[in-house]
């Protein structure tokens, strides 16, 4: 992401434009997929800001609508920005915390029971895949 698309999203949402605002926004941004505090703190560069700051940041993206958490089983918390592709889901590596998306949805028959049989207005939905990426499958790994 180009600095003027860094400052661009921080005025729309109203925040002020910080470096490490902007460094955590790029990597989030560059890498375009999901990670967590920890990791993008390896991204940004250790000796440009504390892990706690980025903590500090992303509790500030998260309330400015920047950021979605995806929070997997009481795992980890990882973070992906709002608008990266659209609505979709993910697939998530019990063993080494791989995470990928999976840009697709097909759960209409889900909502249609919810809302047909059982009366509810469906306002959203979540839904990950919990199994083992390939390289872990060929290590053997099998659920506990
Ligand atoms: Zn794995
Ligand atoms: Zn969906």
């Amino acid at each position: 992401m180009r600095r003027n698309g860094l400052e661009s999203v921080f005025e729309k949402k109203g925040l002020y434009s910080t470096r490490e605002r902007r460094g955590t926004l790029k990597a989030l941004a560059d890498y375009g997929k999901p990670l967590t505090a920890k990791q993008l703190h390896e991204r940004i560069g250790r000796g440009s800001c504390d892990l706690a700051t980025v903590h500090r940041t992303l509790t500030h993206f998260e309330k400015a609508g920047i950021v979605r958490v995806i929070a997997l089983d009481g795992r980890s918390r990882w973070f992906e920005l709002k608008d990266h592709s659209g609505h979709h889901h993910h697939v998530f590596c019990t063993s080494c915390e791989r995470i990928e998306d999976v840009p697709m949805c097909r759960i209409a028959a889900f909502t249609r029971y919810a809302s047909e049989k059982l009366k509810f207005r469906i306002h959203s939905h979540s839904l990950e895949l919990f199994g083992f990426c390939p390289k872990c499958q060929k290590a053997g790994k099998s659920p506990r």
